[in-house]
């Protein structure tokens, strides 16, 4: 039996086993934990990551430059192994910026998309000489007046918020009212104020939203953010260079979650690559940026039975770590409809399931959830609590300073 069989959810990518227990880049649980020194902590397996990419390269149409948006896992380890994998990095703000330029890629491979970035913030991503992803009309006369300041001229795209929304995806950030991007009916002028303001625009991004594991959706998202991205560059006095398309592919966590169907996702990419992408903005360099779907699946976020009680005919496992660390798999402070994580006992991985438990953290609140009522094998004090899928939005999206109980450590391995 390998080890996904036993895990209650769904599939997570195999880790493999070793003597019973799940392996971490080939070392067992137990030993891991040893060598790291102290429970609860983070690990990711580097040849996971590695994988990961190697499928997408083999899968999606050549054309596609792969980025990776460190936000889902910025630890500089796990940054520098996919600096040496993918075409770009894309970074939210001045501390990812640091952790990418740190990795020695080429300043014109990172993007800074996010709204609200700081004039200090402008002025070290102008200097680094990245590209800025323009969310305002404001923001292109800051990154203009650094780039004056600095005898430099900064580069630039359009982050566009689309003129559509997509269905189905986890979180949504296109279409509609919304903080990010411009609205892709205010393009034109800022498209004029771009050409008074002397700066290089490379062409456009449209970010629709995140988590989704339609195929379909995405590829419907896509079609429509090239139509937009074409009508845009009839406008602009300079030819589309980079054309971002988003990304957004989920990935499962509970067990209704089918994997997304990659291959569909790339039929759809070369219709649009051999199609109009060639036909109408035949310079476009396609960019995809992911983040989940890059490091979600290759972490596990590990914690140690403090105690076992049964209470009122239930058993509780309470565990040494929690919410404050892995937000995302208690059900985001209080989630209205709450998924189990895929979860283990690491170090009996092979043995079979027995009881019911509840998996809970030592935070003084019943939100502090991290698995409900899952079938594991018959667990004791010191056992090792494994929740998977905690590569992405795991300890950087996590309250961590919420009861004041130290900070996991975190391992590539
Ligand atoms: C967060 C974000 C991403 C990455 O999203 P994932 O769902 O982790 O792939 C990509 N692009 C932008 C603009 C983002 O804000």
């Amino acid at each position: 039996m390998t080890a996904s069989e036993l895990i209650i959810g769904s599939g997570p990518a195999d880790f493999g086993t070793v003597a019973g227990e799940l392996a971490i880049g080939g070392i067992g649980l137990s030993r891991l934990a040893a060598r790291i020194g102290s429970t609860p902590f983070f690990a990711y397996d580097r040849s996971l990551i590695t994988e990961r990419v190697q499928l997408l390269r083999q899968t999606l149409p050549p054309a596609i430059r792969l980025h990776y948006a460190v936000k889902a896992n910025p630890m500089p380890a796990v940054v520098q192994h996919l600096a040496g994998l993918v075409d770009g990095l894309d970074v939210a703000s001045a501390g990812e910026l640091a952790v990418a330029l740190d990795t020695g890629i080429r300043p014109d491979r990172i993007g800074f998309a996010g709204p609200g970035k700081a004039p200090a913030e402008i002025g070290r991503a102008v200097a680094a000489g990245i590209t800025l992803e323009l969310e305002s009309e404001t923001e292109a006369r800051r990154v203009a007046e650094a780039g004056v300041r600095l005898g430099i001229r900064p580069r630039v795209a359009i982050r566009v918020n689309p003129d559509f929304a997509v269905r189905g995806s986890g979180m949504r950030m296109g279409g509609g009212p919304q903080q990010f991007g411009v609205d892709a009916e205010r393009v034109p002028d800022l498209l004029r104020l771009i050409t008074a303001l002397d700066l290089d625009l490379i062409g456009f991004h449209v970010f629709a939203g995140s988590q989704n594991l339609n195929a379909d959706i995405l590829g419907e998202a896509q079609r429509r953010t090239v139509e937009l991205i074409i009508a845009l560059a009839e406008l602009s006095s300079t030819p589309v260079r980079y054309l971002n398309l988003g990304g957004g592919f989920g990935i499962p966590y509970s067990e209704r979650d089918r994997p997304l169907d990659l291959t569909r996702v790339a039929a759809n990419l070369a219709e649009l690559i051999d199609g109009p992408i060639a036909n109408r903005l035949p310079e476009a360099r396609p960019v995809l940026e992911l983040g989940r779907y890059l490091v979600g699946e290759s972490g596990v976020y590990v914690t140690r039975v403090l105690d076992r009680k049964l209470s009122r005919g239930e058993q509780f496992l309470v565990v040494d770590g929690g919410m404050h660390h892995q937000l995302a798999a208690s059900g985001n402070l209080g989630q209205v409809i709450r998924r189990n994580y895929p979860v283990a006992v690491g170090n009996k991985i092979t043995e079979p399931p027995a009881e019911v438990s509840t998996v809970v953290g030592r935070l003084c609140t019943p939100l502090d959830l991290l698995a409900d009522k899952v079938v594991l094998p018959t667990t004791a004090v010191d056992d090792l609590i494994v929740i998977f899928q905690a590569g992405a939005y795991g300890l950087t999206a996590s309250p961590t300073a919420f009861l004041g109980h130290p900070a996991p450590a975190e391992a590539l391995i």
